[in-house]
């Protein structure tokens, strides 16, 4: 998914649907040949509803993401359409005579939850409970196993369709059809025909589904003449109780979806609502046409030539919705303008995505052409947040993601984060399952972690770490028999082998020396293993410094951390690539009091700051606690406000500070203090307040957090 731009192909067959809708229940060719109306109306256009319901699933379900925001605003839009729609038939139900017939209650009842009391209406019902169901198994048995789950209840369901004069045939799957139709007229509804076209809507969404556009185009006519053959032979034989399911719609569906995904262009919420509305009012403009046509004496032509009576209650019913959608568009009313809690009351991390996908595309741009980028997004993402940083980098393609922790890594996957997550520490073989469960990938440290791991009997996706000279974590680069005797693990699957620089920020002739003789042993020992016969998984070095000064090192990944965020890790750093990278953070506060200090007296513990004239001093909710360092205080550090410098004055508290604002007027409560960012023409960048407190920006980043509210913009 590189590009920006929405399905429009979805928005589109969402009116080819809603047509073939309109034939299943005119039937254009009726006139013509009975045998062509039941191949357009009973097979082909059995397309439609599967499509809606997959549009549905598409948007809403995605594997690991166990968010019910969505399903909750589904269900509650789609109730909300079903009230509209049950009350607007109400007037035809009447005229049916549908509330004098018997056992009215119980009907009615059997009616909302799956037939639908008007005969289309069981449409809404249905996505109700299918979308349930299919959320509910995709969150509880995952995407593959919910799968073949909904592939079961369809078969069932297939049995009470198209297939069931094979039922009628076994006494037992008889009297269970039997009493089934007792509950439920068809098993065309929520339970039986639904769920497995949401789940492979979400399907398509995980991109566990990867066919080219031409080879989703050829699985399409295949399985779409498999499926008219089968719907012909069916009918023929008379077996079709119903004919909504199919065995040949699952993969015609699928491919044709799939197709669809790859037509790109403006979203349409227009033609989404026409495609509703038209759904909805057209059995009403099949009545109006029929009366119409009545009252002026036109019934051979608008009722009996069965074609001529589709289309005009096809472009009556398309006309009436666009005047619906107008007229609605119209009265809509201005959303109020209410003020919104946006986490900026106090203290506050802005975070500007669009820096963020300029740095990936520029380090990506440097790096050699099959070279990827692991974005390193440990300790909530440099205090970023991980999660939006990695959705949004995830939205521009890229697909590897590297994590300190489990608990960082099952986040990301539970946030709805495709691709690799690689955790680079110590992960206890106590929880080998939720590795593998959540297809995490787990650096192994040693031979002896991996021969523990290994022992679990979980299938695990790994990378081997190396050390190569750091003597922090991997397997010694000398010891090849146990690097090979780890590639034959039964339960460990290497797809990784890599090693870490230690002085790669440094261009000092000695470090330069020092960091060769890594990456040559790295590639020694690659070599040992290919000649052993060993099939070499993906590789990967670099972290920033590595890539901005090894540019030429040519791995599979290179592990971007800090250089993704826009900034070095100390302000004097020199670096081979000088690359156009834009900081992404900017920590920001506000004034909550101000208070005059006469000359001579202090502020703070310790009284560290005594005023040497009389002052303003300005009171930020902000503190150590919040990760600024402590030994930012006292004159070490200062803030911007309104475009101007003042002191940090006194000690940094843990959860406030004090800056000295004398010598700037107009300052109030509330207003905005910037500690790291712009503001006006001067800016703080993080390495300023890093090197104030003797550190680097990759510990200033990585301990914000916790209390500061997260603001994305
Ligand atoms: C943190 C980390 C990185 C990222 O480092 P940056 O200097 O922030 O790019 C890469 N590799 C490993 C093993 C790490 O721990």
């Amino acid at each position: 998914m590189n590009k920006k731009e929405g399905y429009a192909g979805i928005d589109y067959f969402r009116m080819i649907a809603a047509f073939l809708i309109i034939a299943i229940h005119t039937s254009p060719l009726a006139t013509y040949n009975n045998t062509a109306d039941f191949i357009f109306t009973r097979i082909v256009a059995r397309t439609a509803v599967p499509f809606f319901f997959m549009t549905s699933g598409f948007f809403m379900i995605a594997e690991y993401n166990y968010n019910a925001d969505k399903l909750k605003t589904f269900i509650k839009r789609t109730s909300y359409i079903y009230g509209i729609s049950i009350a607007l038939y109400i007037p035809v139900n009447i005229y049916n005579g549908y509330f004098t017939a018997d056992n009215l209650l119980p009907n009615i009842l059997k009616d909302i939850v799956f037939d639908g009391t008007f005969y289309h209406l069981w449409y809404l019902s249905a996505a109700i409970i299918g979308a349930s169901i299919a959320w509910l198994l995709v969150k509880k048995i995952g995407l593959k196993l919910a799968l073949i789950a909904t592939a079961i209840i369809y078969i069932i369901g297939l049995f009470g369709d198209s297939y069931f004069g094979f039922s009628l045939q076994i006494p037992f799957l008889k009297s269970l059809y039997t009493n089934l139709f007792e509950v439920s007229d068809y098993t065309r509804n929520g339970i039986f025909f639904a769920p497995i076209f949401f789940v492979l809507g979400g399907t398509i969404a995980s991109e566990k589904w990867h066919l080219s556009l031409r080879n989703n185009l050829i699985g399409f006519i295949v399985s779409f003449f498999l499926m008219l053959t089968e719907g012909l032979l069916l009918h023929k034989w008379g077996v079709q109780r119903h004919d909504s399911m199919y065995i040949m719609l699952i993969p015609c569906m699928l491919f044709l979806f799939s197709a669809l995904t790859y037509l790109r262009g403006r979203r349409s919420s227009t033609l989404r609502n026409l495609a509703l509305i038209i759904y909805i009012i057209h059995p009403m403009l099949i009545i109006v046409v029929r009366g119409f046509a009545k009252t002026v004496g036109l019934q051979a032509l608008l009722i009996d030539n069965s074609f001529v009576h589709y289309l005009v209650v096809g472009v009556s019913s398309a006309a009436a919705s666009f005047i619906l959608v107008a007229l609605m568009a119209r009265i809509k009313v201005e959303p109020k303008e209410v003020c919104v809690y946006d986490g900026t009351d106090r203290s506050w991390i802005e975070v500007n995505l669009d820096n963020l996908m300029h740095n990936a595309r520029v380090l990506q741009a440097a790096m050699p052409e099959d070279c990827k980028m692991m974005a390193v997004v440990k300790a909530e993402g440099y205090g970023h947040g991980a999660l939006a940083v990695s959705k949004c980098l995830n939205k521009i393609g890229i697909t590897a993601f590297a994590v300190a922790t489990i608990d960082e890594g099952l986040k990301l996957r539970q946030g709805g984060i495709q691709g690799e997550i690689l955790i680079m520490g110590y992960t206890s073989p106590m929880r080998a399952k939720e590795l593998h469960k959540y297809e995490l990938t787990q650096t192994l440290l040693d031979y002896d972690y991996a021969v523990l791991l290994n022992k679990q009997g979980y299938i695990i996706n790994t990378h081997i770490k190396i050390d190569t000279g750091m003597h922090r974590l991997g397997f010694n680069k000398y010891d090849i028999d146990k690097i090979a005797k780890t590639f034959k693990m039964r339960y460990l699957k290497i797809c990784g082998i890599y090693t870490h620089l230690c002085v790669s920020e440094s261009l000092e002739i000695t470090d330069v020396e020092f960091t060769h003789t890594q990456i040559s042993g790295f590639y020694d020992l690659l070599d040992i293993l290919s000649k052993q016969g060993i099939k070499l998984p993906q590789t990967h070095i670099q972290s920033s410094y590595g890539l901005l000064n090894y540019p030429e090192i040519e791995c599979n990944y290179a592990r971007i951390g800090i250089a993704l965020y826009g900034v070095f890790s100390s302000g004097n750093d020199k670096t081979k690539l000088q690359l156009d990278l834009h900081p992404v953070l900017s920590l920001k506060t506000r004034i909550v009091l101000i208070r005059a200090i006469t000359k001579g007296e202090s502020v703070g513990y310790d009284r560290k700051f005594i005023a040497t004239r009389d002052s303003r001093i300005a009171i930020l909710p902000i503190g150590y606690a919040d990760g600024l360092p402590r030994n930012i205080s006292c004159g070490n550090g200062s803030v911007l406000i309104h475009g101007y410098r003042v002191p940090i004055v006194g000690r940094v508290c843990m959860d406030q500070l004090t800056i000295d604002i004398t010598d700037i007027s107009n300052t109030e409560i509330g207003d905005i203090v910037t500690i790291i960012g712009k503001d006006g023409q001067d800016e703080i960048f993080a390495t300023e307040v890093a090197e104030n407190s003797d550190s680097i920006t990759n510990e200033l980043l990585s301990r914000m957090g916790g209390r500061l509210k997260l603001v994305n913009y």
